[in-house]
Parts: structure tokens; C-alpha cells; sequence
């Protein structure tokens, strides 16, 4: 009894021994990458509500993914196409990277087994509509939706559970994005997919630019969605580089997946959703600084649309409704329009001569006159500088541009109007 005892207790020392490997081990594991030591890795998946995000991106959309500092998404789009999807497939593998496809369902429909290697491997798997139309701003809503789900039909024929294989999320082609389009994804709980930025890989480009523009604009923004493509060459062959480098620099990649009954999101708080709070001294297209009473109002409490008062009133309450609410964002948050950053001339004479005698706004307003006349003289002959630099050294001119602090005192106006004309 007693020898059965020591042997219990050894083996239980050993069981615990064993269990406490096993709870170390996830934590190596994730940073291993077997037969690839030196491999890039997948640093966290991060799970998302579409429902609660529906619009993301923001080469587009005002919020995007959730990302800290030096955190990436890839994503690939216009596969799978045997040639050059493989190829790609096999980086990431080697990397153990995960990345995210927006498949097209002709290519689907060609190329079953490219979607079942993607889902094999783990990454996560949206669609992109059947037939790429780069038409989506301008088609009516049923051909939308006709192209919508026979990229989903095809893309699901190739899954054998395309219930747990097949996320809710959608790319529009070429991102030719319209508010009747995004509206009807969002009705259905698929998550809209812009980009933090592209890598122009679909363009006429070396591979050596594609590599380039993908790393510039990663480091612009620190962090964010990179769009590129898995049916070219060029992005197979720039692929290595920019791996390289993300590691090289210190990023982490970020795999996104859907959240599901037994899946819950990430936890987040609304602002995570954001790139970066928009500065006055960044002079990058943003969103613009929108008071916060905007959103607030938007979110809980959407104006009646006329539709609204004219249709059902008895099958639904007129407010709040989440899903209204989500889509009056999109629909009171477009673009901004350039004439946001513009103020008219002579608006502050204009506010101050409500409130001033004619004659003290006079004066105000010649005070304010002199000192502009000057700054945009400044003004006028830095831009013949700049002009004169960037046909001497355009990269060093451009680099210069994008780095260059907004100028912070509201008097030379023309000069950020034209300078974000310039960038447009
Ligand atoms: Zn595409």
C-alpha cells in the first residue's frame, strides 16, 4: 500500500509537472512557428461584431479595426487564382500569418479547392462580390444585391460548413462604395471592409513600389488594414519584403475573425475604433474633429426620415432602432467635403460685425487684412520653394510635405486649403 502510494504521488508530481508545461505552453507556441524560427507569427486574433462596426476602413469610413500601435490586418483580395494565390498561401504558412481574403465568386466558382486551402489554413474568408463590377456606386440595389450573393453562393458552394467557414464580411469591388449598397449589407449583418491603406498593387507598378507604398503608409498612419491582392505577381513578389520588414520594424499581425453564439467579441471600448484622434498639427486627409454631440445624437436618437413617418409605423416603433441608427451614421457621415476645411474669407469681419459697431468692425477688419496680406505673400513664395524643390528632388519634397506641421494660426487659410487640394 504504502510503495502504491509513493508510486501515486511520483506520478501525480509528474501529471502536475505536465500540466504545468502544457499551461506554458501557448504562450511559446504562439511566438513558435514550427520549422520557421524566425517567422513573423500571428500575434493575436481579434474577434469583431459586425453588427456593432459595420463600416470599416479609414480610407473611407470614419472608424476602423480596433488596432493598437504597430498592429497590422492583411488582407488579399480578387482570388483565389491557382497561380499566384498559392504562392501567396504559402508565405503565410511559412510565416504563420493569418490574413483575411475577399474571394470573388467567379473565381470561386473556377477554383473550389483555392477556397478550401485558405480555410484549411486558418485564415478568415469574406467575399467580394461575382463578378467584380466597379460599378457598385452607380447600380441599381438589385444588382448589388444579385452580385452580393452569388459571390456568397459560390464561395460557400466550396466550404463544407460555410456556416462556421464563411465570415460576414464583404469588400465592394475596387471600393466603389454607395450608401444603398452599404446600407442593404448592414440590414443583413455583413460587415463593409475598406482599407487603412492599398499598396496600388492592382496598378502598373514594380514590385519594388508596391513593397515601398505598403511599408510609407503603414508607417504614416502606425498601424491599420493594408489592401492587396493575391492574383498578381507583383504583390508575390513584394510579399517577402514587406514580411521582412514588418518584423524588422517591430509590427504584429492581427487576425480578425467573426464573432459567433460561442465566440464574443473582443471586448472594446468605442474609441479604439478610431485611427487616431485627428490632430490639428497632422496635416493627412482624416476625418475631420466632428463634435461629439454628432454622434452621440446620431446614435440614440436618429432623425425620422420620411420614410420613416410614411411606411409601417404600426409594425415597428419610429425611435430608437439600433439598426436605423447604425445606418443614419452612414448616412449622415459621408466623405467629408473639402468645403469642411475651408473658411470662407472674411467670415471672422462677417461674425464680428453682428455683434460690433460698423465702424470697430472696420477697424478689426483692416487690422486683419494687413498681417494676412503678408503670410500670404510667405505663403506664396514657400509654395514656389516647394515647387521648386520637388522638380529638383521629388521624393525628398514629397517626404517633406507629408511630415510638414499644418500651420497652427488661423490667418494664412489659403495656404491649407491649397495644400489639401494639392494632396486630393
Ligand atoms: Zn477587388
Amino acid at each position: 500500500m504504502i510503495g502504491s502510494g509513493v508510486v501515486f504521488r511520483t506520478r501525480s508530481w509528474i501529471v502536475l509537472g505536465l500540466a504545468m508545461l502544457t499551461v506554458g505552453a501557448p504562450a511559446a507556441l504562439a511566438a513558435d512557428c514550427p520549422g520557421h524560427p524566425d517567422a513573423l507569427g500571428t500575434s493575436r486574433t481579434l474577434v469583431v461584431d459586425p453588427r456593432e462596426h459595420p463600416l470599416i476602413g479609414t480610407m473611407q469610413y470614419r472608424e476602423t479595426l480596433p488596432l493598437k500601435d504597430h498592429e497590422v490586418v492583411l488582407t488579399f483580395d480578387d482570388g483565389p487564382l491557382p497561380k499566384y494565390s498559392n504562392q501567396i498561401l504559402k508565405m503565410l504558412d511559412d510565416e504563420c500569418i493569418k490574413a483575411t481574403f475577399f474571394i470573388i465568386g467567379s473565381q470561386a466558382k473556377a477554383n473550389p479547392d483555392g477556397v478550401r486551402k485558405l480555410v484549411a489554413a486558418g485564415h478568415t474568408v469574406g467575399t467580394h462580390s461575382m463578378n467584380h463590377p466597379l460599378t457598385f456606386d452607380r447600380m441599381p440595389i438589385e444588382k448589388a444585391e444579385a452580385e452580393i450573393n452569388g459571390g456568397i453562393a459560390w464561395t460557400s458552394a466550396a466550404m463544407t460548413d460555410p456556416s462556421k467557414q464563411l465570415a460576414p464580411f464583404f469588400r465592394i469591388p475596387g471600393l466603389m462604395r454607395a450608401e444603398g449598397v452599404e446600407n442593404h449589407l448592414i440590414s443583413r449583418g455583413i460587415q463593409v471592409w475598406s482599407a487603412d491603406f492599398p499598396a496600388d498593387d492592382w496598378r502598373h507598378v514594380p514590385s519594388d513600389r508596391v513593397y515601398q507604398l505598403a511599408m510609407q503608409r503603414l508607417e504614416a498612419k502606425g498601424k491599420g488594414i493594408l489592401l492587396l491582392h493575391d492574383i498578381q505577381a507583383r504583390t508575390v513578389a513584394a510579399l517577402p519584403k514587406i514580411i521582412r520588414d514588418l518584423k524588422a520594424r517591430g509590427y504584429r499581425i492581427v487576425h480578425v475573425v467573426p464573432a459567433t453564439a460561442d465566440r464574443p467579441a473582443t471586448p472594446t471600448t468605442q474609441v479604439e475604433w478610431l485611427l487616431h484622434p485627428p490632430t490639428e498639427t497632422t496635416p493627412i486627409a482624416r476625418w475631420p474633429r466632428v463634435p461629439g454631440f454628432v454622434f452621440t445624437e446620431t446614435r440614440t436618437l436618429p432623425a425620422p426620415s420620411l420614410a420613416d413617418l410614411n411606411a409601417q409605423t404600426e409594425h415597428r416603433p419610429l425611435l430608437p432602432r439600433k439598426t436605423m441608427a447604425l445606418a443614419n451614421v452612414a448616412a449622415t457621415l459621408p466623405v467629408p467635403g473639402r468645403d469642411l476645411f475651408a473658411i470662407p474669407e472674411g467670415s471672422v469681419e462677417v461674425l464680428q460685425s453682428t455683434t460690433l459697431s460698423r465702424r470697430a468692425a472696420t477697424r478689426l477688419a483692416m487690422a486683419a487684412s494687413t498681417p494676412r496680406a503678408d503670410k500670404g505673400k510667405a505663403a506664396r513664395s514657400h509654395g514656389h520653394r516647394t515647387a521648386h524643390a520637388a522638380s529638383a528632388a521629388p521624393k525628398a519634397a514629397s517626404k517633406h510635405a507629408a511630415q510638414a506641421p499644418a500651420p497652427k494660426s488661423p490667418a494664412p487659410r489659403p495656404t491649407r486649403v491649397a495644400s489639401l487640394k494639392k494632396r486630393a
